[in-house]
């Protein structure tokens, strides 16, 4: 008797390996291509004695965000060549130049460049959702558009 009221008890609660999730597993997903390249920059208006004032260099990192529904067929967002060839452009326009020099760029703080490369890229690739400029590895500007 005691056997069979514990069995009755047990079969009213889901066991882990018997329950049945309540939702399905989301389809939208953030993928992330992370892109590094090297440049000169000064900043006009650091202000007077500001060491980024003066002209040095970087290491910049920038990391391409985009966000949307997996491709049911492909399994997967976006090919990651495809973000490749669509920055390549303006990857080689920044890569190895004095940023200054670039039109849009006359002020290239991290937070100028994030916004000049959605301007450029956001109509080509309307799923990036979000852009991330770091210039060391301490310090980033993330910048949604
Ligand atoms: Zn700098």
């Amino acid at each position: 008797m005691i056997q069979h009221a514990e069995n009755m008890d047990a079969s009213d609660e889901p066991t882990s390996a018997t329950a049945v999730p309540t939702t399905q597993p989301s389809d939208t997903v953030r993928i992330v291509r992370k892109f590094t390249f090297e440049a000169a920059h000064r900043l006009p208006h650091a202000g007077e004695g500001h060491k980024c004032a003066r002209l040095h260099g970087h290491s910049f990192q920038v990391e391409l965000v985009c966000a949307g529904k997996i491709d049911p067929k492909k399994g997967w967002l976006i090919d990651f060549a495809q973000i490749k060839h669509l920055f390549s452009p303006l990857y080689d326009s920044l890569d190895h130049n004095y940023l200054n020099d670039i039109e849009g760029l006359e002020n290239p703080t991290s937070e100028n460049l994030a916004r000049w490369i959605w301007t450029q890229l956001k109509p080509s690739l309307p799923i990036l959702d979000q852009i991330n400029i770091a210039e060391t590895c301490n310090a980033r500007c993330e910048y949604r558009g």
